[in-house]
């Protein structure tokens, strides 16, 4: 074993691993577009974005320089009572791409931590209204984080069994569906009716990732963010995934009529360079801290917020977003999932396989049941290994979301792959 491995499982505690089970981690050296170069020379292919951050592949020579350069320039800087350039230039920048009822943007660490800032937020509102609202709606199997705010408002499962009675109340709703949607809304707004309890309602918008890159309709969902505006409830879209043309517009909430009040951005954020997490809120939001009161401060702050070298990476990765041909490959990839799914749809091993922008999911047969512990995903990981390409299955869900560079020779190979990984089960 090399010394960085042996030091490895001396030193490290990795996040979601088995621990007693878990493989010996790769040793990855160098990072080259979609490609990662592991410890023994080999080139992975990097088809899930590194946990769905990087957007334009490793080691981008525009970001990286722009990096590079800020960090010759102001590297980091305490954010209450300063500013500088890459964060008010970043958060221009950023209003100008989101819907048009956002108006501020407040930076944080990450997904977990733009989605705390978002439930305070909303809370802070109602508080400083004199309101006491102060429960959330949200959809069962969600994802929103690991904080506490965000293993509240997401499903009760085996992520969060050992906090279980220390989160918060929640009420979840199932995803709207034809069949369920007006049920959805009647008991909706039967409680809006009979209860004033209702803080506001937080959703990752189409795509419910960590549950499984399960996707649902902008029409239904727009229904209920209707709902919830004619009833005065603050919504929330968690777009920490879906942001950044994943879903192939520049934010999932370009798919909605009626936009949420507030937006959690994390993950492509910075192109996958930097951590850093984003909440944006509309006017009323921001307003309701504006007073002569002190009490009614939004006291929430992380030593990290605004890192202009993280905000220098955003900006570069923005600068590569308004590129048509970053939107040229959006198009190219989504076109070339659609093919895939078109081709494999009847396929025997696949109970469902969905598809929505840069975003593949194949729902695959197996004698477990469709669950995150499902135990094929090493299978799959470890086939897809053995020919140069990373995958990470939500148990018996395999998916694809490329960074936007990958090629279409190289999408090509991850298909064939996938093709070969379904006939070896038949
Ligand atoms: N919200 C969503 C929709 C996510 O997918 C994730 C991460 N998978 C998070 C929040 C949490 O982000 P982070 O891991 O950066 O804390």
């Amino acid at each position: 074993m090399s010394d960085i491995l042996n030091n490895d499982q001396n030193y490290v505690w990795h996040p979601f691993t088995h621990l007693k089970y878990a493989n010996l981690p790769i040793e990855l050296v160098k990072g080259e577009g979609a490609f990662f170069i592991d410890a023994d020379g080999n080139k992975l292919l990097d088809s899930i974005s590194s946990w769905w951050v990087n957007l334009h592949g490793h080691c981008h020579p525009y970001i990286s320089e722009k990096v590079s350069e800020q960090l010759f320039q102001l590297e980091h800087a305490i954010f209450s009572s300063f500013t500088h350039a890459p964060a008010v230039n970043l958060a221009k920048r950023l209003i100008g791409h989101l819907p048009k009822n956002q108006s501020k943007i407040f930076y944080s660490d990450n997904g977990s931590t733009s989605v705390e800032v978002a439930l305070k937020m909303a809370l802070q509102y109602w508080h400083n209204k004199g309101e006491s609202k102060k429960k959330f709606i949200a959809f069962e199997n969600a994802y929103h984080g690991d904080t506490f705010g965000g293993m509240s408002v997401g499903a009760r499962n085996v992520f969060n069994n050992a906090f279980d009675n220390l989160l918060f109340d929640v009420i979840h709703i199932p995803i709207p569906t034809n069949e369920n949607i007006d049920q959805i809304k009647e008991t909706l707004q039967l409680w809006f009716t009979n209860h004033n309890d209702i803080a506001g309602f937080i959703f990752e918008p189409l795509v419910q990732g960590a549950a499984g890159m399960v996707m649902y309709d902008a029409k239904h969902l727009d229904e209920l963010i209707s709902l919830c505006n004619k009833n005065n409830i603050i919504t929330i879209a968690d777009e920490v995934m879906t942001g950044f043309g994943r879903t192939g517009k520049f934010f999932a909430n370009d798919y909605l009529i009626h936009k949420a009040d507030i937006i959690c951005l994390s993950k492509g954020l910075t192109g996958g360079y930097m951590p850093m997490g984003v909440t944006s809120c509309s006017q009323f939001n921001y307003d309701s801290c504006v007073s002569d009161d002190k009490t009614k401060t939004f006291f929430h702050g992380h030593s990290y917020t605004a890192n202009p070298t993280s905000c220098s990476a955003a900006l570069a990765s923005l600068d590569l977003m308004e590129r048509d041909e970053t939107w040229n490959q959006i198009s190219l990839i989504s076109d070339l999932h659609l093919q895939f799914l078109e081709k494999h749809k009847e396929h025997p091993q696949i109970i469902d396989i969905r598809c929505i922008g840069t975003i593949l999911a194949l729902e695959l047969k197996t004698s477990e049941h469709t669950h995150y512990l499902n135990n094929v995903s090493e299978n799959i990981a470890k086939f897809f290994l053995n020919h140069n390409i990373i995958v990470r299955p939500l148990g018996n869900i395999l998916y694809f979301i490329p960074p936007y560079c990958i090629t279409q020779k190289e999408l090509e190979n991850v298909y064939h792959v996938t093709e070969l990984f379904l006939n070896s089960r038949n």
